[in-house]
């Protein structure tokens, strides 16, 4: 079991676990809290909106019980394609065959099958590919028109009912919400989760469109898994509040050898952007039925850690799998373990961009560096909107973060950072009074010993986002009024 008790459970990088049908009861989801787990997902693609709300009953009252902001995850459907019904419920389509999507309602055969969204067919081309079944059956387009699109069969086999549909080369004209993450949408918001991730994401306007609707209610996560996205990347994580390499759909739009590379691309460019980054997907995916991981998953999350992400997902294994606690258990040990390497911080460093030039990114560095050379117990932050403490976070300092914020739905939100344990506690008046709240807010969460440093930063006037402009030590134990 993790060490829930210590002030940072004894590691930096977080781990989300996915609440379904094995985990959402509220005693499972205690557990899943004790193992390790410090986000939780809800998956708008399965579940009712009755299964989503006891989950979000159970986490608040867990987080009451365990007194410290617990973050949850909602995550959109997005505009997952799918064909229909098929006859028999599946027929084999043989390779080199001819086979027609189009947009009749009737029962799929082994020569057609119903793709209902006229927008796809306004979009395709000759030449172009159609995946389905997550890749399993390609199809390359011999000629279209606005219903319909001929195709080759290229790799043939099973084809069963709704089956899901990818157009890897093609940025399709669909909407980023579909009505149904609309209402789930509203509704999840009406729970009052913490994170909105946005699924399929192909361009910035996408991400503009749902921060609209989300008003800063929660944070924008925005899920990579399409080719388009990649080609703008910049633009999707300046946009974004945090960003997730959803290796699933990836891996069935681009040719698999290229995932891995681009996971350590769109890390890299969220780490320079300062925003939370976490890698998703089979990361311990033979636990689904195993109790342990292949040696493989434990050297893919080993991997992500040393790469310097924020937070490592468990899907299936938590939601649907045999064993959902042992899950978060082993990813916990995984990450403790590179965590604990002599090596882990110069590795991780080493995809840490050059600091910005601007005065917060200065200030922050030099926070990091002090608490380094005093071996400060934490670096602590106060911050309203976050963004002090995402700075700090974004440093990867050799201490913990303690974040200290007047806001419960930023502490909840911060929760997803690497390295950052919020507080929540009362609005700060005046600069005199940082060094007192900063040593009781360690000591209630028993950080430090007397006569070690505290390296605070801080943006004044409080409240005002963005202005990180001052760093103080206070010393545990010692005088920590201003002077
Ligand atoms: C993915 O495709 O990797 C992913 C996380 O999305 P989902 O599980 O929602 O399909």
């Amino acid at each position: 079991m993790a060490d829930t008790k210590s002030f940072h459970r004894g590691r930096r990088a977080k781990i989300i676990a996915t609440l379904g049908p094995a985990s959402r009861d509220p005693q499972t989801i205690a557990d899943l809290y004790e193992a390790g787990a410090d986000v939780f997902r809800l998956n708008f693609s399965h579940g009712s909106h009755e299964d989503h709300a006891k989950s979000v009953a159970a986490i608040r009252a867990l987080e009451k019980e365990v007194g410290r902001p617990i973050t949850i995850l909602m995550d959109l459907q997005g505009p997952k394609l799918r064909v229909g019904t098929i006859q028999g419920g599946q027929v084999i389509i043989q390779t080199g065959a001819n086979f027609r999507l189009d947009l009749d309602p009737a029962i799929g055969t082994a020569q057609r099958a119903c793709l209902a969204h006229p927008e796809i067919f306004a979009a395709l081309r000759p030449g172009k590919t159609i995946l389905i079944n997550d890749g399993h059956l390609r199809l390359r387009v011999k000629s279209c028109g606005k219903d319909f699109a001929e195709t080759e069969v290229i790799v043939g086999g099973v084809l069963s009912d709704r089956k899901g549909v990818n157009v890897p080369d093609v940025t399709l004209p669909i909407p980023a919400l579909t009505e149904k993450d609309r209402k789930d949408l509203e509704f999840g918001l009406s729970q009052g989760v913490d994170w909105v991730g946005l699924s399929f994401v192909q361009r910035p306007e996408d991400v503009a469109e749902v921060r609209k609707a989300v008003a800063g209610r929660a944070g924008v996560l925005s899920k990579l898994e399409k080719p388009s996205a990649l080609d703008q990347l910049d633009a999707i994580v300046e946009l974004s509040d945090s960003v997730m390499v959803a290796r699933g759909d990836l891996g069935v739009e681009m040719p698999l050898e290229q995932v891995p590379v681009l996971q350590k691309r769109i890390v890299r460019a969220c780490r320079k952007h300062g925003k939370p980054v976490v890698v998703a997907t089979q990361m311990l995916e033979s636990m689904i039925k195993s109790p342990v991981p292949t040696r493989a998953e434990a050297s893919d999350v080993a991997t992500a850690i040393y790469d310097g992400v924020d937070a490592v997902m468990l899907s299936a294994e938590t939601a649907a799998g045999q064993f959902p606690v042992r899950a978060v258990a082993t990813m916990h040990k995984i990450i403790q373990h590179v965590e604990s390497d002599e090596h882990y911080l110069s590795l991780m460093r080493a995809g840490h961009a050059e600091t910005e030039h601007s005065s917060p990114a200065a200030i922050t560095a030099a926070a990091g560096q002090i608490a380094h050379t005093l071996k400060a117990a934490a670096i602590v932050t106060f911050t309203s909107s976050g963004s002090t403490t995402l700075r700090a976070a974004q440093e990867r300092p050799d201490v913990p973060i303690l974040c200290i914020t007047p806001s419960l739905s930023a502490g909840r939100r911060l929760g997803l950072a690497w390295g950052v344990q919020a507080l929540v506690g009362d609005f700060i008046q005046s600069v005199d009074d940082i060094g007192d709240v900063a040593v009781k807010g360690a000591a209630r969460y028993g950080i430090g010993n007397d006569g070690q440093a505290l390296v605070i930063t801080a943006g004044m006037p409080f409240g005002k986002v963005g202005t990180t402009n001052m760093v103080r030590v206070v010393w545990i134990g010692g005088e920590t009024k201003a002077s």
